[in-house]
């Protein structure tokens, strides 16, 4: 098998043969077709992520089919379209576990962080977090919702049930995430880079009701606002935005410092959140509506030798909606 590895933090990945592997006992071995490249892939690269495994090979929206299955695996088959997740392994007996906040658990293992990913020819993950996705719909345009359409989803369903709300950061989950909320019936208002009016074409283009920079004040007051860009001045900004009662969800796993702010943007029952991974379960509801939604990804596609460059293209914000490696 090939892989864009990452061999030491803050490096180019390296295009890298390595043995194939064989699953172990409740393992399966998926031939990768696809895998998008989310933003949490920059922060692994860029070493802002506590003790990730290095060498590592990054990627968590990974589309593929099983080809080797070990021992113990039950409700899967040989050659079975799956979904591997952000997700790739839970302790199952810790409080969090125990409690059905998986998402949270004390020993958790995240594919392509603290085990290998998709930025590959093959992979390895446990069967209990893979998804079977069925037939419908292509590897490419599927990838992205793995990680920004899930995370999207959770980050959504935190955020309340609010009828106005504004989206952070317009990219991957967020492009996602408006198709959602305007089939629930909601009023979207995107925030972007200040002066990046291609990004707010894209917005309306895909529903939202208002699209402007983050440094202009959106024309209502929000019921409900979710920050996907990792950028920690955005939380005042947002505070600013809803009205009381209003919910600021955090959707990152890494965000810059957030600077002081006055009491009184928080005042008045404001919300302030932060979205840790996902669930099994929030896997389960998003995959089964997003064909009854009818999201449609827009997609960038690379060859998986090339994931250096999608990286760096995800960086400077040089495409619309999601990138994603075919090997
Ligand atoms: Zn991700
Ligand atoms: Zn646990």
């Amino acid at each position: 098998m090939r892989a864009m590895v990452l061999k030491k933090l803050r490096t180019a990945l390296e295009s890298t043969d390595l043995p194939d592997r064989q699953p172990g006992p409740g393992q399966i071995r998926v031939k990768v077709a696809a895998c998008g490249v989310c933003r949490t892939d920059l922060h692994v690269v860029d070493g802002e992520l506590a003790d990730p495994k290095v060498p590592i090979t990054p990627g968590h929206e990974i589309v593929g089919r099983i080809d080797a299955m070990g021992a113990g695996v039950e409700g899967l088959s040989m050659g079975e379209r799956v979904g591997i997740p952000w997700l790739g392994h839970t302790c199952g007996v810790c409080a969090y576990c125990v409690a059905g906040h998986e998402n949270l658990c004390d020993r958790p293992l995240f594919t392509g962080y603290t085990r290998d990913g998709g930025f590959a020819t093959a992979t390895i993950a446990d069967a209990r977090f893979a998804f079977p996705l069925g037939e419908v719909g292509t590897d490419v345009a599927l990838a992205p919702l793995l990680c920004a359409g899930l995370i999207g989803w959770r980050s959504l369903v935190i955020a309340g049930d609010g009828k106005k709300l504004g989206l952070y950061g317009f990219g991957a989950a967020a492009h996602i995430v408006a198709q959602v909320a305007k089939w629930q019936g909601r009023t979207v208002f995107a925030l972007t880079r200040p002066g990046d009016t291609g990004t707010q074409a894209f917005a309306r283009r895909l529903g939202a009701t208002w699209a402007g920079g983050s440094d202009v004040m959106p024309p209502e007051s929000l019921d409900a606002a979710i920050i996907f860009a990792s950028v920690g001045g955005l939380v005042p900004l947002a505070l600013r935005a809803v009205h009381k009662g209003g919910r600021v969800v955090c959707a990152g796993i890494h965000m810059s410092d957030i600077p002081t702010f006055p009491y009184s943007l928080l005042w008045g029952e404001r919300k302030l959140l932060s979205v840790a991974n996902l669930t099994r379960q929030d896997g389960i509801d998003f995959l089964s509506l997003a064909p009854r939604i009818g999201v449609v990804t827009a997609t960038t596609t690379y060859p998986l030798d090339e994931a250096n460059r999608a990286l760096g293209d995800l960086r400077a914000g040089r495409f619309e909606g999601a990138a994603v490696l075919v090997p």
